[in-house]
């Protein structure tokens, strides 16, 4: 696995060939700059928040010395998409735990247009109780028009799209990095084209970025990411996919025509980029998945009324149905997390439905009616998510989010994402290139956000670094025992300050909100 190195690695240190001050210096490691270059054997050194030595030099005083022979040594990874946003402001999860265990120093909230719209007020929270790592938000479509709307299916009124746009702008400029949008769900789903090219112009206007959970993964994967080119042209800003997938067993086989729709665009000189977690599977909740957006209207409470209305009724139980067959529900969806019975989590929608003696159907609008659940759904084909793995322009990122073992069976990505691209599809399985991985978690997702000081190995840079032993780096976290924190990182520094040693957490709260400036 390690790959030979004939060149040798040009040092860089902070203030030439003098000695440098340190407080740790990590000895014979293969170093991986998050380039995507090969790793090399070298040293790295660390003082304060900042790195100050990579390569070879000479150190001055005694700092403490880590044996990295073995180890590989890369940037803190940086998940571009997460939905942290509520558990990093809660006591039991801020210190983010189930990623600083995958080496993870970074992480993206607001994602999938969901997530605080006050941006400042949810900044200051975090400062004042301290998190485990750094994050950076973006402002959230779904939830800023919420504020201005509520979750109705029509076009905003001039005088409301004046106070969307004055929303974007402002937490534009309280520090987001840039406007997401989630438009499978609502009310994103119910706006236009151009109602989004409007506000991402204001992001645009802040040098933000555009990044999206599209409209469809399924059979309109490609007028989806058509949509999301002309929005990155006509409001000129980058554009990033959100979880690119072919969902679904009737578009299996798919992701080829979208990567060719995004490399054509690319070539053109768009900024396009995306990300993607390494499973077979999604996660939502069930609603979503089986419930189109037009019958989404409202509030849950609405949703059964329109199921009783005589003439309405018939025409969703039909489209649910339909719903169900496409995406072969019964085997396909597990129930995650549904609070009436905690007893279905982890059990195949087919397996409730025998249980309860009942259809499919009706199995689904039981659970509606008792508040809905989240799901994990089989819904890709491994060949696409290896196919979209390869490309250059996709990072790794988990969609998960902060969390600690409980009875629930959610999604294994919180706990396993960026262990199981590096551990299992480079190191194990030989998908991609061990570089190549580390590069689509380090200094990929730190060029889409234009991230400074972060996401390489440079002497100057903030000391987010992981230091991890390639033979045991892997997931635990399975669908069925999803709650495993994953295995191999030996030491990573948040900051400069040591998160994890030895394998274990410090409990050190070393993470800082990074504002867009
Ligand atoms: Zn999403």
């Amino acid at each position: 696995m390690w790959t030979a190195t004939a060149f040798l690695l040009v040092a860089t240190v902070l203030g030439g060939e003098e000695p440098i001050q340190a407080d740790f210096v990590i000895r014979g490691a293969m170093l991986y700059d998050g380039s995507g270059q090969p790793g090399v054997k070298g040293d790295l050194a660390i003082g304060g928040d900042r790195i100050v030595g990579v390569g070879r030099f000479q150190v001055a005083g005694r700092p403490r010395e880590i044996d990295g022979a073995g180890l590989v040594v890369c940037p803190g990874f940086i998940d571009l998409h997460t939905h942290s946003d509520v558990p990093l402001t809660v006591s039991t999860t801020k210190a983010n735990l189930c990623y600083l265990m995958q080496g993870v120093t970074t992480v993206v909230t607001g994602n999938c247009g969901a997530g605080p719209v006050d941006v400042a007020d949810y900044f200051k929270k975090m400062e004042n109780s301290g998190i485990g790592s750094n994050v950076i938000h973006q402002v959230p479509h779904n939830d800023v028009r919420k504020t201005v709307t509520g979750n109705v299916n029509r076009a905003p009124t001039a005088e409301e799209m004046k106070r969307l746009e004055a929303l974007v702008d402002k937490a534009m400029t309280d520090g987001a990095w840039g406007l997401s949008t989630g438009l499978y769900y609502t009310p994103g789903s119910y706006a236009t084209t151009e109602e989004i090219i409007a506000l991402a112009k204001v992001a645009a206007r802040h040098g933000g970025f555009y990044a999206s959970h599209m409209r469809d993964e399924g059979t309109g994967l490609l007028a989806s990411v058509t949509e999301t080119l002309r929005i990155g042209k006509e409001a000129i800003i980058p554009v990033h996919i959100s979880h690119l997938k072919s969902f679904g067993p009737k578009n299996w086989g798919r992701a080829a025509d979208a990567i060719a729709l995004i490399n054509q665009a690319r070539a053109n000189g768009q900024a396009v980029s995306a990300d993607q977690y390494p499973y077979w599977a999604s996660s939502t909740s069930l609603a979503a998945e089986v419930i189109i957006p037009k019958y989404r209207e409202g509030s849950a409470q609405d949703f059964q009324s329109r199921l009783s209305d005589p003439v309405q009724g018939p025409k969703i139980r039909e489209s649910i149905q339909d719903k169900l067959v496409s995406l072969d529900a019964g085997p396909n969806i597990h129930i995650a997390t549904y609070k009436p019975n905690p007893a279905w989590q982890g059990k195949t929608l087919d397996a409730v439905a025998r249980e309860k003696k009942s259809d499919l159907l009706d199995a689904v609008l039981d659970i509606e009616r008792h508040g809905g659940a989240q799901v994990v759904n089989f819904s890709m084909s491994p060949e696409d998510v290896s196919l979209i793995m390869k490309q250059p322009f996709v990072a790794t990122a988990s969609d998960g989010s902060s969390q600690i073992p409980s009875d629930t069976v959610p999604h294994p990505r919180s706990y396993g994402c960026f262990a199981r691209k590096i551990g299992r599809y480079a190191i194990q399985d030989k998908v991609i290139t061990l570089e190549h991985a580390i590069r689509s978690a380090s200094g990929l997702p730190a060029d889409i956000l234009k991230l400074p000081e972060r996401g390489s190995l440079k002497a100057g840079y903030y000391a987010d670094v992981v230091v991890f032993d390639p033979k045991t780096f892997r997931d635990q976290a399975t669908f069925e025992k999803p709650h495993q924190y994953a295995t191999g990182v030996r030491y990573l520094f948040v900051n400069g300050k040591l998160a994890i040693e030895d394998r274990k957490y410090q409990n050190v709260l070393a993470g800082k909100v990074l504002r867009h400036q």
